[in-house]
């Protein structure tokens, strides 16, 4: 039987309510079928254990993770902790040393759901955005506080091997996907080094793919189009900064922060991977109960696929949707009145009848 070792680190705030529900549907999973196991230790490497220990996650805490299938993320981030700590200290050192640099973010409209664009057409695409350089360096500098002369500098680095390694990315998650087009996201007229340098360094892929088409827009006619045009995209490339910005109006377009899923992936395959909801840690709803478990349900789905079980990915899907499309148990950020547990358990049920699984 097939063992997946996967790492549950659910943080702060509603990340415990919604990783909780998703560790359900995966261990119904598993009992449903029986040709797989998972076996999850939990991490409680939050704002608490900052509190108490100084430190986001123990030294040796990378080692601990870094043998592990799967990292399975819940979200960040505590009033009583300043955000760049939380940051800093725990989810940028793991995407970095575990080069997960590739973060996937899929903008799909479910079944039952409805997009505030009132579209007809589909929308359904990938945003794929650089994770390990780019604008969310700590390259800088500040100097003068307080005075008249303050300053303050903050670099963007984009390397050669950064920028190609994302590309490649996207363009064999095209080809692997039968999609035909990757759509870049740029700033190269008013950023002109290191955009100028992306847009080369891209383009020389895209000459190297030309059996998928290529095109490339400024980032603010790029954010207007995903509003006006979102159905004609399928492929979003983006910087790390583009593709954060991005792909929060691209979840708020098909369901908002209670539904968007992502993945930080490490291609090859070298470190785990870590899945989390895109959401963080909503403190104004956190402790009642009311947290969308679906981000991170569809978080686990995407984890499921990356391990190599499609098949798993999909039928997690189905479940959503067609407990979306029955629209009866919902919480209430997408119209319902029904709890985070609620939810979890009717995705859950729906996973018993759907009969994708054997
Ligand atoms: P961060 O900076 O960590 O992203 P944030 O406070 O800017 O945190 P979120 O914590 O994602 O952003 O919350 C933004 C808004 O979306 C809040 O009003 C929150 O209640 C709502 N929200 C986020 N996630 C969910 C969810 N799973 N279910 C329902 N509402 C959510």
């Amino acid at each position: 039987m097939k063992v997946y070792n996967i790492a549950v680190l659910p943080g702060d705030g509603i990340g415990p309510e919604v990783t909780s529900e998703a560790v359900k549907v995966l261990r119904k999973l598993s009992e449903i079928d029986v040709s797989f196991q998972f076996e999850t230790e939990e991490f409680n490497w939050n704002s608490e254990y900052y509190l108490r220990h100084g430190s986001m996650m123990p030294e040796d805490g990378l080692e601990q993770l870094r043998d592990f299938d799967a990292i399975l993320f819940g979200a960040i981030g505590d009033s009583r902790v300043p955000d760049p700590v939380t940051i800093w200290e725990l989810i940028l050192p793991i995407r970095k040393n575990f080069q997960q640099y590739v973060n996937f973010r899929p903008i799909k409209l479910l079944n039952g759901l409805e997009s505030p664009l009132k579209k007809d057409a589909p929308i359904d695409f990938a945003i794929i955005r650089e994770n390990s350089e780019g604008e969310y360096t700590n390259s800088g500098g500040a100097m003068f506080q307080g005075e008249d002369r303050e300053m303050a500098v903050q670099n963007t680095v984009m390397t050669r091997q950064g920028v190609k390694q994302i590309t490649e990315f996207a363009y064999d998650y095209a080809r692997e996907h039968g999609l035909s087009k990757v759509t870049n996201a740029t700033k190269s007229n008013a950023v002109i080094h290191t955009m100028n340098f992306w847009d080369r360094v891209v383009e020389e892929i895209a000459e190297e793919n030309k059996d998928i088409g290529y095109e490339k827009y400024y980032i603010d006619a790029l954010a207007a189009y995903f509003v006006q045009r979102p159905e004609s995209f399928e492929v979003v490339l983006a910087s790390n900064l583009f593709g954060d910005i991005l792909s929060d109006l691209g979840s708020a377009i098909v369901g908002g922060l209670g539904i968007a899923p992502s993945g930080n992936i490490n291609p090859s395959g070298e470190f785990p991977s870590m899945f989390e909801a895109v959401h963080g840690s909503a403190p104004d709803i956190a402790g009642k109960g009311v947290a969308n478990p679906m981000a991170q349900i569809w978080s686990a789905a995407l984890m499921l696929e990356h391990l190599g079980r499609k098949d798993l990915h999909d039928t997690v899907l189905a479940a959503m949707e067609e407990v979306l499309a029955e629209k009866k148990v919902l919480t209430p950020d997408i119209g319902g009145a029904s709890s985070t547990e609620e939810v979890g358990d009717a995705i859950i049920g729906k996973l018993k009848n759907n009969g994708v699984i054997e």
